[in-house]
């Protein structure tokens, strides 16, 4: 890719607005917030149109010159695919039928590879040898594949309940991988200690800038997919540590700069479980940050996130599109995951179906319209998850008897 040029110019701390060099690694600013990546969008403007954003192959590398990736040899790539859209034409609930952005076919089967495709190639770009997360298991698995890659040794910290496929594909990449009695803040503060006596970079969610540039691209694709200038109304986004709905919304922002997209942004709905949903009640009562949700589970283990360093920039999000954030239980998610697949033959993981879970509960509540233009987040695929057993069988011994098997008697 000759024509590669990133137009990234600083690094700005999100909560002081202080800026910082893009040319050295960054973990969090001083003040101990994320940074985010700035970039010269005028030159942007002036040097790349839509057309030419068009005229690429369909993937995450498209964007480049709004990402912050400096040279082409320096990202890492499994063919990050633009995740195709699918209408769920027979399980909408008598509204236009709801869009899912189907995220389960990235690598690694989750959308964690955009942002650890991001974070990596960045890393790589810096020489960084060694690297360390706390992982419910999609964040580690995407970490690893991307590390092994290009040779980065990589170590996982995972809550003892992480579900098994996590912990074994991460084995298998090749990472370093510990189940940890502990939740998933006790696995970060084993990263953090870390760094100093193990000499690794620390990936945790929102404390190097460069993931949130890789799930921005989410709001790229889907303008891009929509035609530009005619967004989704609401977009269902399943939240945990909140970097893809904190980069959608700053993807919104840079294309509204650049002229790429015009009209009203879509409104953000930020969806948890309700057995862990400290967003939700911070949204609730009005306040800017969310306090740690105590005894946090749920069977959606990608948003089993009781804090969120980001919840600020989540909140704000939310409230300036206009959306609100919603908690639904985990029998509401395991009785979506099973009408939209028998009704339409998609497989949701628990966090995707969680999504479609807020999307019925906010028809019934009319907190949205049934001629909105719906966007559910599928984040993971929902193969990786378990399934209820289904364990008929026939004996080829004896006569079939199509009649009770067609009653489903045997
Ligand atoms: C990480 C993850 C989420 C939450 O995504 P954030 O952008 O960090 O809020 C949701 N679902 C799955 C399957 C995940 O792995």
């Amino acid at each position: 890719m000759s024509d590669w040029r990133s137009y990234a110019t600083h690094l700005e701390c999100s909560a002081t607005g202080d800026t910082f060099p893009i040319d050295r690694l960054q973990g969090l600013s001083p003040a101990g917030k994320p940074l985010l990546v700035r970039y010269d969008l005028d030159a942007v403007k002036k040097n790349v149109s839509r057309d030419t954003i068009l005229a690429r192959s369909a993937d995450m590398w498209r964007w480049r010159e709004l990402l912050p990736v400096r040279e082409a040899r320096h990202a890492i790539s499994l063919g990050e695919i633009e995740t195709p859209l699918i209408a769920l034409e027979r399980s909408k609930h008598g509204s236009a039928a709801p869009i899912v952005k189907d995220e389960g076919r990235l690598p690694t089967g989750s959308f964690k590879a955009r942002g650890l495709c991001m974070a990596m190639s960045m890393a790589h770009g810096f020489g960084v040898k060694r690297v360390a997360i706390p992982t419910n298991g999609n964040a580690g698995a995407a970490m690893v594949a991307y590390a092994s890659r290009v040779g980065i040794e990589s170590f996982c910290f995972c809550p003892e309940d992480t579900p098994e496929v996590n912990v074994r594909e991460i084995a298998l990449q090749g990472g370093r991988v510990w189940r940890v009695n502990g939740l998933i803040n006790d696995c970060g503060k084993i990263v953090r200690e870390g760094v100093e006596a193990a000499g690794w970079f620390d990936i945790s969610t929102l404390k190097e800038p460069y993931r949130i540039e890789g799930k921005k691209t989410m709001g790229l694709e889907l303008a891009l997919q929509f035609g530009f200038d005619n967004l989704p109304d609401v977009v269902f986004y399943p939240t945990g540590g909140g970097t893809g709905l904190i980069g959608m919304w700053k993807a919104w922002q840079e294309m509204q700069q650049l002229g790429w997209i015009k009209g009203k942004l879509p409104r953000l709905v930020a969806v948890q479980a309700d057995t862990c949903a400290p967003i939700v009640k911070a949204y609730d009562e009005g306040k800017t940050h969310a306090e740690l949700w105590p005894n946090a589970h749920t069977i959606a283990s990608g948003i089993r996130v009781p804090a969120a360093l980001g919840d600020f920039l989540i909140l704000d999000a939310v409230r300036k599109s206009g959306g609100f954030a919603a908690a639904v239980s985990d029998k509401q998610i395991e009785a979506a995951v099973t009408r939209v697949a028998q009704e339409d033959g998609l497989l949701l993981c628990p966090e995707g179906a969680a999504t479609y879970a807020a999307y019925a509960d906010a028809l019934a509540q009319k907190k949205i319209a049934p001629t909105d233009k719906v966007v559910l987040f599928n984040c993971a695929s929902g193969l990786k998850y378990p399934m209820p057993p289904a364990d008929a069988r026939l004996d080829i011994t004896k006569p079939i008897d199509y009649a009770a098997l067609l009653a489903g008697r045997i």
